[in-house]
C-alpha cells in the first residue's frame, strides 16, 4: 500500500522557489515524489541542484510576481513541460516595515501586490486549470503570525496576510466541493532574508526568542512536512484552514 503522503507522478508549482522557505518547501515536496516548477525572479540554481539529485523533474518560470503579467505563462509553462499541475503552493512574498505614521503608498502596494494580489489571480488561473482538468487539487497559501496577530511596523504585511487567511477560506469554500483544496501554512519566526532585519535588532530579536516555547527560531527544514501534508491526500478532507507551524508561538 502506498503512502498517503506519496506524491509521486503530481506536479507542484512552487514561488519564491529560490531561497528560504520555497526552497525547503520545493525539497520536501520532490522529496515526497512531486516534479517542481519554480516560479520567481532569481534563478533557482540550489533548488534544480537539489530537486534534479533527487531523481526529480524541474523547470523555473522566470517571472516577477509584482504584476500580473506571469500567470498565463506559469500555467501554460507548467502543462507544457508536465502535461498537468497538481499543488500550488504560494510562497513568494515581501515585507516593508515602518511606523503606520509614515507608511508610504509604495510600500503599502508593494507588499499588496505580491503577497495578496498577485497572489490570489495566479490562484484563480491554476484553479482553472485544476478544474479543467478534473482530477481535483491542492493549494497552499503560506500566511504568518500576522494572519492572527497585528505585528509591529508591518501594517501593509499584517493586511496582507490577513486578506490571505480570508482568500484561503473564501475560496475553499467555493473549490472544496470540487475536490481543491485550499489551505495555509501559518509560519512563526524563521531564520530567512525576510526576517534579516528582525534578527539584527537585538531587542526585538530577544524578545521573540523569549516567547517562543520550543526556544529557538524556524530554520526552513522545519517547514517542508506540513507542506507535504497539505500536499498529499492525507489532506483530502481538509479545506480552509490554517495550519501553524509556530514553535508553540500562538498557544502562548
Ligand atoms: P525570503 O527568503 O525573503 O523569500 C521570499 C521569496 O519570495 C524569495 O524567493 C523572493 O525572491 C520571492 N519574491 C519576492 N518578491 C518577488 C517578486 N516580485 N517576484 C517573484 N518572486 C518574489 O523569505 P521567506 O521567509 O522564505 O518567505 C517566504 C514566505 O514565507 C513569504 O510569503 C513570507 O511572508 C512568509 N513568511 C516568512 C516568515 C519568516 O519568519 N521567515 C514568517 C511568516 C511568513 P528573491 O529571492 O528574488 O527576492
Amino acid at each position: 500500500m502506498s503512502s498517503p503522503f506519496d506524491l509521486t507522478g503530481k506536479t507542484a508549482i512552487v514561488t519564491g522557489a529560490n531561497t528560504g522557505l520555497g526552497q525547503a518547501i520545493a525539497e520536501a515536496l520532490a522529496t515526497a515524489g512531486a516534479d517542481i516548477v519554480a516560479v520567481g525572479r532569481t534563478p533557482p540554481v540550489d533548488t534544480r541542484f537539489a530537486v534534479e539529485a533527487l531523481g526529480r523533474r524541474f523547470h523555473d518560470v522566470s517571472a516577477d510576481l509584482s504584476t500580473l503579467e506571469p500567470i498565463g505563462r506559469i500555467v501554460a509553462e507548467t502543462v507544457e513541460h508536465f502535461g498537468a499541475v497538481d499543488i500550488l503552493v504560494n510562497n513568494a512574498g515581501i515585507i516593508r516595515r515602518n511606523d503606520a505614521a509614515l507608511f508610504t503608498e509604495d510600500d503599502w502596494d508593494a507588499v499588496m501586490d505580491v503577497n495578496l494580489k498577485t497572489t490570489f489571480f495566479l490562484t484563480q488561473a491554476v484553479g482553472r486549470r485544476m478544474m479543467e482538468q478534473g482530477r481535483g487539487g491542492k493549494i497552499i497559501n503560506i500566511a504568518s503570525m500576522l494572519s492572527y496577530q497585528g505585528g509591529i511596523r508591518v501594517p501593509s504585511y499584517a493586511a496582507s496576510k490577513s486578506g490571505l487567511a480570508g482568500i484561503t477560506k473564501a475560496l475553499a469554500n467555493e473549490w472544496a466541493g470540487k475536490g481543491i483544496n485550499v489551505n495555509a501554512i501559518a509560519p512563526g519566526y524563521f531564520s530567512t532574508n525576510n526576517t534579516t532585519a528582525l534578527r539584527a535588532d537585538e531587542d526585538r530579536s530577544r524578545d521573540i526568542l523569549a516567547r517562543i516555547p520550543a526556544g529557538r527560531w524556524g530554520t526552513p527544514a522545519d517547514i517542508g512536512g506540513a507542506a507535504v501534508f497539505l500536499s498529499s491526500s492525507a489532506a483530502d478532507y481538509v479545506h480552509g484552514t490554517l495550519l501553524a507551524v509556530d514553535g508553540g508561538w500562538l498557544g502562548r
